[in-house]
């Protein structure tokens, strides 16, 4: 479904917030985490070993990490960006 490459994003309910990555293969995006999307669970991501918890920077994570729970979309271009 994905290819290296791929713009995708995905919209973070309830806050209206456009999430966007770049995923390069194997299961893997990456992306900016910003600080204050911190959740109360601060487990390691057993698949890629992302700690959740950490500050505002660009990271590498698994795409479940990136997706948080939300919905994956792939960016087309000509679309409005926020
Ligand atoms: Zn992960």
């Amino acid at each position: 479904m994905l290819n290296p490459g791929d713009h995708i994003f995905s919209i973070r309910a309830g806050i209206l917030y456009y999430h966007h990555g770049i995923y390069v293969g194997d299961d893997m995006v990456i992306h900016l985490m910003a600080a204050g999307m911190k959740k109360s669970s601060s487990s390691l991501c057993p698949k890629c070993g992302y700690n959740r918890d950490r500050d505002s920077r660009i990271v590498k994570t698994c795409l479940d990490c990136f997706l948080d729970g939300n919905s994956l979309h792939i960016f087309e271009y000509g679309m409005p960006c926020k």
